[in-house]
């Protein structure tokens, strides 16, 4: 082996010198970005399967970066995570997408909620609460009209800290949805512990819901345990007619996905807003 000198660095490897120079400089360029406001939100529509109608609509971060162009969130929220950029980042996308809620209501569109991903870190914040209000205070948006998505395993971390930091978010009147339902790799014994309006059936259990008998039977059973607990089902990532069908015959009650329409930047969704319906 090499020598490596006194301060002997021996996982120092030239590949992981790689990585922490390309981590550093994501870390630059993200912060960059923020400055110039090279962000941007894109607009999902989730829908009442009951009335075809738009009901809500899901904010998900694009990165429009002037080389790359645009970058999916799964190559940058993992960093910004890490380095605590999410932090100015996530306050960015919560104040931005209820902003532009309260000017589609202000416009006429018909009113829906705007489904907001908060992180693992963004939700440790002990003053996450006071945020979130005076976001909404800002802003004007009803606490009604804003949704709440964190995921199975940030919600399981510390039980008796997200039951803390829910109740007092829904007592605001804002709806709470757990993200990526089912694969957290949890017990189910959470869910009677914490204030949860909407479970969100991941994509991973929607896929093959027509082909795969085991999957359909997952989906058809949570449904049911979640009505049972008085909450709701939305399920992510619906991109046939026969998976919708299916999913309308077991009751479930919202649906997203490529089927309906992909994520669009504000503008392109604003069309689909007033006269839109699955049905
Ligand atoms: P997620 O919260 O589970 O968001 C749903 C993802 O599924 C989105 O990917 C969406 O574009 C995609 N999707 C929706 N319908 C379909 C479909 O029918 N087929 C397929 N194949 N995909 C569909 P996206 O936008 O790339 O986001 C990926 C993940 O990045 C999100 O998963 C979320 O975990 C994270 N993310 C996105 N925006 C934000 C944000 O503003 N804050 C935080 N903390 N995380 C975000
Ligand atoms: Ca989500
Ligand atoms: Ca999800
Ligand atoms: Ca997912």
């Amino acid at each position: 082996a090499k020598d490596l000198g006194k301060n002997n660095y021996q996982f120092y490897e030239p590949n992981m010198k790689d990585r922490i120079s390309q981590r550093l400089a994501l870390e630059h360029s993200i912060r960059r970005g923020l400055e110039q406001g090279e962000f941007v939100i894109y607009y999902q529509p989730l829908l009442d399967l009951s009335t075809g109608k738009i009901v809500g609509i899901e904010a998900l971060i694009r990165w429009n970066h002037p080389r790359k162009g645009l970058i999916s969130p799964a190559e940058f929220i993992p960093v910004a995570e890490e380095t605590g950029l999410i932090i100015p980042l996530g306050e960015w996308i919560l104040r931005s997408a209820c902003k532009r809620n309260k000017v589609w209501q202000d416009n006429g569109y018909p009113p829906m909620r705007m489904a907001v991903n908060l992180s693992a870190r963004q939700f440790q914040q002990q003053k996450l609460v006071k945020k979130v209000a005076r976001i909404l205070e800002e802003t004007g948006l009803d606490p009604r009209w804003l949704e709440l998505e964190i995921t199975e395993s940030i919600a399981m971390k510390d039980v008796e800290f997200t039951s803390k930091m829910l109740f007092e978010l829904q007592k605001m009147g804002i709806t709470i949805a757990i993200d990526d339902f089912g694969t957290g790799y949890s017990s189910l014994s959470y869910l009677k512990r914490l204030p949860i309006d909407i479970l969100k059936i991941d994509r991973s259990f929607i896929r093959d819901i027509i082909s795969d008998p085991d999957d359909a039977s997952i989906v058809k059973t949570i449904i049911i345990l979640a009505h049972n607990l008085k909450m709701k089902v939305t399920a992510e990532g619906v991109e046939t007619q026969e998976q919708l069908n299916y999913l309308r015959q077991q009751g479930c009650d919202e649906i997203q996905g490529y089927l309906f329409s992909k994520p669009l930047p504000g503008e392109e969704i604003e069309a689909l807003l007033s006269s839109s319906s699955l049905y």
